[in-house]
């Protein structure tokens, strides 16, 4: 995939006026801060595009992706973090109506991956948040990260409790940015879904 692939930072923005205009199909990428949302945006587009720190007081940003590849192109859309305990309030408060504002308008919107830890499993904020997804008629595509911490034999019991605690649809991949374990199955899912 990687060698043909190019990918290219369009927009950063901290409110609806600056999101770009919604002119292509696009998947976005949400979970917990440290999930390693970072580190998966950078192995699947192959490159350093996401930044790999991020500071909890630091504004929230939404970052649009070209991603091209073979032909086809689609935006990835990288939203900001949650779930900081050392968030102020204030913060949690401001990251809501801007992730509702860009899930709830956003008519080119495909599909949400949602990332979990795969040792962590769901928390608190999904069983908030997935409902509110699933209510809004979004395609939630679970995908639990770091799998290369579980051994192959320990990933389907967490896989099946996280569709079932989630009352997902989809069984949750599991991939690893370090390992490389579900990227390229992740990868072909996103292309079939911005199709
Ligand atoms: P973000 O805050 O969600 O963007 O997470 P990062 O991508 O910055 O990763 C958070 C931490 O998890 C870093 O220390 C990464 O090195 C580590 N990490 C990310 N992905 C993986 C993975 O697939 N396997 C392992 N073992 N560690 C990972």
């Amino acid at each position: 995939m990687s060698h043909r692939t190019t990918v290219e930072l369009v927009a950063s923005a901290a409110e609806p006026s600056g999101f770009p205009a919604p002119s292509l199909p696009e998947v976005a990428v949400v979970g917990r801060s440290n999930v390693g949302k970072s580190s998966l945006i950078n192995t699947l587009v192959a490159k350093d595009v996401a930044h790999t720190s991020r500071t909890p007081g630091r504004t929230r940003l939404l970052h649009w992706f070209r991603v091209k590849s073979a032909g086809h192109s689609f935006f990835l859309v990288d939203l900001p973090g949650y779930g900081y305990a050392e968030v102020p309030k204030g913060m949690r408060a401001s990251w809501q109506p801007l992730i509702e504002s860009y899930l709830n308008g956003r008519s080119t919107l495909r599909a949400v991956l949602l990332l979990l830890d795969i040792r962590r499993g769901v928390q608190e904020e999904e069983l908030d948040f997935v409902p509110w997804l699933l209510d809004a008629g979004i395609d939630v595509v679970p995908v639990l990260t770091k799998a290369d911490k579980l051994a192959k034999n320990k990933r389907a019991p967490v896989q099946a409790r996280v569709r079932r605690e989630l009352e997902l649809r989809r069984v949750p991949l599991a991939v690893s940015a370090l390992s490389a374990d579900g990227i390229d199955e992740l990868w072909r899912l996103m292309v079939a879904t911005t199709r």
